[in-house]
């Protein structure tokens, strides 16, 4: 596959979606520490790898912390600059009791499930007012459609 190199980075130039970005879901992380208040020792900490197309394009390793509140301690490398923030984690109740840890946007505070790297920092869909690539796809879909019913009404004339 040529080019693939050249391309990977593509979404940079296109509006963000959603599907391009890297995510990192604060089920994943919470799964890892175990969900009863974060007990299991030694913290764990590790590896997340992003693929596409079997090759690897982005590391993050994480770390668990604790300063009076848990967080994960993210390191990695973004636009040539080693980055290292960390994002905390906060409880919301759940509907059928206990409770669901959600990541607290870096940005905004807002309590969310899932976070997208651009550019440098993770934050929030809000944030990074990005829209999804299926809604763009449907767009595309009706406009298709509606050209070609054209087409199709005019010829039937
Ligand atoms: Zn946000």
């Amino acid at each position: 596959m040529g080019g693939y190199g050249s391309t990977r980075w593509g979404w940079r130039r296109r509006k963000s979606c959603v599907e391009d970005c890297l995510t990192i879901d604060s089920y994943y992380f919470v799964r890892q520490l175990g969900e009863d208040g974060f007990q299991r020792k030694p913290h764990p900490g590790g590896m997340v790898v992003w693929s596409r197309g079997g090759q690897v394009h982005s590391t993050i390793w994480w770390s668990y912390i604790n300063d009076g509140r848990p967080g994960i301690r993210l390191s990695y490398m973004a636009q040539g600059k080693n980055l290292a923030p960390v994002i905390y984690l906060t409880p919301y109740p759940c509907t059928f009791g206990g409770l669901r840890w959600y990541w607290c946007c870096p940005s905004c505070g807002r309590r969310c499930l899932c976070l997208y790297l651009e550019h440098q920092d993770f934050c929030c869909r809000k944030c990074l007012n990005l829209t999804y690539r299926s809604a763009q796809e449907a767009h595309k879909y009706e406009h298709g459609f509606w050209r070609k019913w054209g087409l199709h009404s005019r010829s039937r004339k």
